[in-house]
Parts: structure tokens; sequence; C-alpha cells
């Protein structure tokens, strides 16, 4: 049958990531001033220990300051709470990311609610949820992996008004901050979840869709309508082929099915994954820009 058309996040992504990099640059030259991101980690999760390499690694290609504190994993709340506090007062610091998930003697909620609002480039804290919710995308700071999910859309469909949007899940990280951006492009928004009846009718429906559910392959081709725009956001490892390697990673859709059907389609790796490193470094230039009351360079 036909083949979609692939939406390159990887390529995408670094556009971004070299925007930024001119974005720095201007604020140097013409303010002086340098943004900075601070990126907590606690424990020694591989995989979380991958993510923030990434982040700090990306945050000096562009030329933004990199503060990382690493914290043994039996580090309790109020110390955690402490170096929120100490990074919220700091004027060098712009951006505070604290690495989820978080050991189980740490309640997340109260450490995600101690982060300064404007210094929060992942988007979690409630006043940014709330913002974004109100439609004052403006005034908050958009959840980094839902506004990838967006760009990339817009790059491929332009103005989405008017289009019907599924969205397979509804954590706060991503479902449901992506139904709320969608829904304030003017898209007709359907959420869907675990407790959904009749998944394939409703996805069926679905001019674009976003999967973000983390279940391998979930979404077959057969759920997809002719056409659709598809955005796997999922990343599932499989298991090794032989002992002791890494098994291959893939999306929330059946990648082979889902591309004889689709207008145009995310790859996993390669999609959604690269996007969301890029627009938290664009959240931080942001909110360097908003904490020096200066307009965002071009
Ligand atoms: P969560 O586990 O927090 O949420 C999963 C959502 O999927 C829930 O709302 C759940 O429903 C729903 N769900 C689970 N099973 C089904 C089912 N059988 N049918 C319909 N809905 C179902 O995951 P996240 O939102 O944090 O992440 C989703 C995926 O995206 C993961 O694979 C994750 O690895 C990936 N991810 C990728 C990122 C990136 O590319 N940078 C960033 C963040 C996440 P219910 O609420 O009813 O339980």
């Amino acid at each position: 049958g036909e083949s979609a058309q692939l939406i390159d996040g990887k390529a995408y992504a670094a556009d971004v990531r070299a925007r930024v990099g001119r974005q720095v640059e201007q604020l140097r030259d013409q303010h002086g001033i340098q943004p900075g991101l601070a990126v907590v980690l606690v424990g020694e999760d591989a995989a979380s220990q991958v993510y923030v390499n990434m982040k700090a690694k990306k945050t000096g290609e562009v030329g933004m300051q990199s503060f990382q504190h690493r914290l043994p994993i039996d580090t309790d709340e109020q110390t955690l709470l402490d170096l929120v506090h100490q990074l919220n007062a700091d004027p060098n610091v712009h951006g505070i990311l604290v690495q989820l998930p978080l050991p189980d003697q740490i309640d997340s909620e109260k450490v995600l609610a101690a982060i300064d609002p404007a210094k929060d480039v992942d988007g979690f804290h409630v006043v940014n949820a709330g913002l974004l919710s109100r439609g004052q995308l403006d005034r908050a700071l958009v959840p980094c992996t839902p506004m990838g999910c967006l760009m990339l859309l817009e790059d491929q469909l332009g103005d989405l008004t008017g289009l019907n949007a599924v969205v397979l899940g509804r954590s706060n990280i991503v479902g449901k901050p992506m139904s709320q951006l969608l829904l304030a492009r003017n898209c007709t928004v359907t959420i869907a979840h675990s407790k959904t009846k009749d998944l394939a009718a409703v996805c069926r429906n679905a001019d674009i869709l976003v999967a973000a559910v983390g279940r391998t392959r979930m979404v077959p081709g057969d759920w997809i309508k002719p056409g659709a725009t598809v955005i796997d956001v999922g990343i599932n490892r499989l298991p090794p082929e032989r002992e002791g390697e890494k098994g291959p990673l893939v999306g929330d859709v059946d990648f082979d099915s889902a591309k004889q059907v689709a207008g145009a389609i995310t790859p996993v790796p390669g999609g959604v994954g690269p996007m969301t490193i890029a627009v938290l470094l664009a959240n931080t230039v942001t909110a360097c820009c908003r904490a020096h009351g200066i307009a965002e360079p071009t």
C-alpha cells in the first residue's frame, strides 16, 4: 500500500536548538545575559541519568550555563526542598528541572510546588498547568514533550483549526497538556484513556492521533483514519535479542501497519524524543527573557 510521510523530529529539533543558540548569542551580545538551566537528579536510575546527561550536554552546546546537582538516593525531602529554594533565589539560574521519578520518601507534588513557576521550565507547577488550561500560553511555561508534538504538527499541517484530534493518555506530563494545547489551536479534542470504550472507533475519527500510553505497538494501522497525522510519544523497550544487550525502542503505534494508512507519522526513535530537550532549552530562554523583562530574540 501507500507509505506515510515520515516526520523527522530529529531534524526539526536540531533546527530548534540552532535557533536557541542564536537567541543565546543575541542575549549575550545585546544584554550581557547568559541563560542558565539547573538540573537536579536524585539517585542513580539508569534512564534518568541518560536524560540528565543529555540535557546538560545540549545545554552547553547552545551556549547556556548548565548547573547539575546530583543527590544520593536516600536524600530526604527537606534537603531537596532547600536546594530548590536556593535555586529559586539564584539569579544565574533561569530554569529549574527536577528529574522525575523521585524516590519514595520524597513527595514529588510538594517538590514541584516549591519551584518558582517563573523558573519551572518543565511546566509541571500547578500555576503553569492552570495558565495552560486557561489558554494563557503567552504567560505559561508549557510542558516540553507536548509542546514539541504541537510544533511537529503545525510544521506538518499548518493551521490545525477544526481538525479532530484524539489524544491517547491523560497524564499530567503528556496527555492532558497535549489535549489543552490542541484545544488552544482550535482542534476538536477527544481524550482517551484506560477506561475508554471502543478505542478503535474513537481513534478512527482522528485527523490527528497522539499516542502517549506507554504500551508497545498498541495502536494498529486499522485504528487509523486514512491520511491522518500520527504522533507517537511512546518509548517502550523490547526485550533484547541476545542476553546482555539492550532491546530496541518502539512506540505505542505499530509503525509498520500504521504507515500504510497514515498521511504522516513520527518514527520511534527519531520523532518526538529529540523535541523534548529542544523545547526545554527554548523554555529556558523564554524564562530568562521574562526574568529580565526583555523581548525574546527571534
Ligand atoms: P503514564 O503512564 O503516566 O500515562 C499513560 C496513560 O495511558 C494513562 O492516562 C493511562 O490511562 C493510559 N493508558 C494506559 N493503558 C491504556 C490502554 N490500554 N488503553 C488506553 N489508554 C491507556 O505515561 P506518560 O504519559 O508519562 O508517558 C506515556 C508514554 O510516553 C510512555 O511510553 C513514556 O515513556 C513516553 N514519554 C516520552 C517522552 C519523550 O518522548 N520525550 C516524554 C514523556 C513520556 P489511565 O489514566 O486511565 O490510567
